[in-house]
């Protein structure tokens, strides 16, 4: 049965609207919770079991969804109206043969083939939509990174095409000025080289062994892309939102407030809402996510990443999806950015963001909540993290920790940005998390 907007099934029953979670993590999770409250039937799958939105769906299951033979046996068994990709490692080929018909995959299969890897969608923005980006190039080997980190100069970043939250990031430092003009000076060009080479290899030897994906199957090297280290005063999420006007018909596009955020090792610890911003750099932030948003297409949630400098905003990425940093608007907002995607995937109006903070209660952040080491979770603190004003902790649920990942989140809201970032910051240091 296809998907009428503004139709819905009841779950479980034949005629149900069927929506499959391709990656069940703590951002799907969310998603899963606010479509079964608008009574879809929620199928999960991922890599392992007992993942955060298994254990709110009404089905899930066990997938290697880089596997092609496995996803289409998926897509048959479960015969969904929508598909919602979560991770980025997924064959998109089956996606785009999936869709059509009585079938939509979110926001559509092209849209998640070109944001699963960084050389889709810098080319899609920088090249074809003429978005300010970050100087760039895409290599396959060492010798051609050597040669691309000195055209595009250093500081410069170095990352996979085929990654996420950090993983095989490396920074290039700048050599440094004064030794560098005294070594051109001198002729002692030489230094600055080896200084670039060193790093170079550095850098590349972490992007192969750190990228993951398709391209990361070890047979051939992954792509790398180099960017040139943008100096930004500070990077937002714009979330925007492509929904379907239920009168015209017609795909409106709307926006959250802006989130600032603070990333380390490549990956978010801290959101904040909404971040100050000039207008002119709020209504360059605009123009471009609806520029990109509206290139990739569909209904859903986008997570626009852009770096500002005063009044000059650079693209860097866009997930087709809601954004770990936007967790925070599960208390900034009356309609987080999870029920915003669950409206719209449906073919809904995703509402108006709207503030739900009283007086006293204008701001809001997040604080991550992170673990190391290898087991199963153990929170201790609990109570403590609730005794701070305003705050609500979400624990995700994730059955083992190999390695650091986000175990969870602690939000709050308050008077200023200041007053919210320090609840949530001081909610997240009375938790506690034992790996046992
Ligand atoms: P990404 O995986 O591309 O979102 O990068 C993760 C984080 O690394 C970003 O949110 C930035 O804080 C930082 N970063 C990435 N690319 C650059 C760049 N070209 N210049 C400066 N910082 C960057």
């Amino acid at each position: 049965m296809s998907h009428i907007p503004g139709q819905l099934g009841t779950p479980l029953d034949p005629r149900a609207t069927r929506v499959l979670l391709l990656g069940a993590g703590e951002l799907g999770k969310e998603v899963a919770i606010e479509l079964q409250r608008l009574g879809a039937e929620v199928i999960a799958a991922d890599r392992y079991p007992h993942a955060p939105a298994m254990q709110v769906a009404h089905r899930s299951h066990v997938v290697d969804m880089l596997d092609p033979t496995a996803l289409r046996m998926l897509l048959l068994r479960e015969q969904p109206q929508l598909v919602i990709p979560e991770i980025e490692a997924l064959n998109t080929q089956v996606l785009v043969d999936a869709e059509g018909g009585n079938r939509r995959v979110i926001p559509t299969a092209r849209a998640v083939a070109l944001t699963m890897n960084r050389e889709g969608i810098r080319r899609l923005a920088a090249e074809a939509l003429a978005v300010p980006t970050s100087p760039y190039a895409f290599v396959d080997s060492l010798a051609d990174l050597e040669i691309a980190v000195g055209e595009i100069g250093m500081p410069c970043v170095v990352k996979p095409v085929q990654s996420s939250s950090g993983r095989g990031q490396t920074v290039i430092p700048a050599y440094d000025a004064g030794q560098h003009r005294a070594a051109v000076s001198s002729g002692l060009g030489a230094a600055v080289l080896d200084h670039q080479f060193d790093w170079a290899r550095r850098a590349w030897a972490h992007a192969q062994s750190d990228a993951r994906g398709l391209l990361g199957t070890g047979e051939a090297p992954t792509r790398v892309i180099v960017e040139g280290f943008v100096d930004f005063d500070y990077e937002i999420t714009l979330l925007t939102v492509r929904s379907r006007c239920p009168e015209t018909g017609e795909t409106l596009t709307s926006f959250c407030p802006p989130i600032g955020h603070r990333q380390q090792d490549g990956d978010y610890r801290e959101s904040w809402t909404p971040a100050p911003m000039s207008p002119a750099a709020l209504a360059r932030a605009h123009a471009i996510a609806t520029l990109v948003t509206e290139a990739l297409g569909g209904w859903g949630v986008f997570g626009v990443e852009l770096f500002v400098r005063g009044d000059e905003v650079l693209f860097n990425e866009v997930s087709p999806r809601p954004h770990d940093t936007g967790l925070v608007t599960l208390v900034s907002q009356d309609v987080s950015q999870f029920a915003m995607h669950a409206r719209a995937v449906l073919g809904l109006p995703a509402g108006e963001p709207g503030p739900v903070g009283g007086p006293g209660q204008e701001f809001a952040a997040s604080c991550a909540v992170l673990a190391t080491g290898s087991g199963v979770p153990r929170y201790d603190g609990v109570d403590l993290a609730l005794t701070v004003p305003t705050v609500q902790v979400r624990l995700f649920g994730k059955p083992r920790v190999d390695g650091t990942r986000r175990v969870g989140v602690t939000l709050a809201r308050g008077a200023s940005l200041d007053e919210a970032r320090a609840r949530a910051v001081e909610a997240a240091a009375h938790l506690t998390v034992s790996l046992v």
